[in-house]
């Protein structure tokens, strides 16, 4: 389990001082925006000012809140582009970002900024889009992360570790906004077997 390096100005930890950059990343179903929610409600619980995003592409739940699959939550700010944040970020100590992987390229420059100046972020997002490949900017975001996080799913056909999200659907649109019946973690074994079939 990921545990802070540093919490509140009061702690000598091995970041004083400075910002620094931790990414969560994952196939669906993977736990990655429960994971973000306990890591900042643990800043909030050390009296820390936090500020929450998210791309104003997932709509999926209620408009103004980071939810996640088994339906924590926690209050966060739609935003259309990733400059957005720097302007809204404001005097806050750490800053979430959730469903990184929708935000444009320019999500890098931000957070490396907002980190310059002092701040942790803290960055959820898909490793992977349901065909495989690295998705928008968290590629980069992972190599300029302190600290990286890969949380896995089970494989729904196995049990194995999944690290894919098979899309259930022939929708070729490569924002399709994640339902439990709409997509399925699958194992490599398994995913290669379900694209064989495909074809
Ligand atoms: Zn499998």
């Amino acid at each position: 389990m990921f545990v802070e390096p540093n919490l509140g100005s009061k702690n000598k930890g091995p970041l004083q001082n400075t910002g620094w950059v931790e990414v969560i990343t994952g196939a669906m179903f993977s736990g990655k925006t429960e994971e973000l929610i306990r890591r900042l409600n643990r800043a909030i619980i050390a009296r820390q000012k936090v500020e929450i995003f998210k791309p104003v592409i997932d709509k999926r739940y209620h408009d103004a809140y980071v939810v996640s699959h088994n339906e924590t939550q926690i209050r966060s700010t739609p935003v259309n582009f990733s400059q957005d944040i720097l302007l809204l970020a404001g005097n806050s100590d750490v800053v979430g970002i959730d469903e990184a992987q929708f935000f444009d390229h320019h999500l890098t420059e931000v957070v490396t900024k907002l980190a310059d100046q002092g701040k942790r972020l803290i960055i959820a997002g898909l490793d992977m889009d349901y065909l495989g490949k690295p998705f928008g900017p968290m590629p980069a975001l992972m190599a300029i992360a302190e600290f990286v996080t890969k949380v896995h799913p089970i494989c729904i056909r196995c049990g194995a570790i999944a690290v894919y999200s098979h899309r259930l659907t022939k929708d070729k649109d490569t924002v399709v906004v994640g339902e439990k019946d709409v997509y399925e973690p699958l194992c490599r074994t398994c995913y290669n077997d379900s694209e064989k079939h495909s074809k």
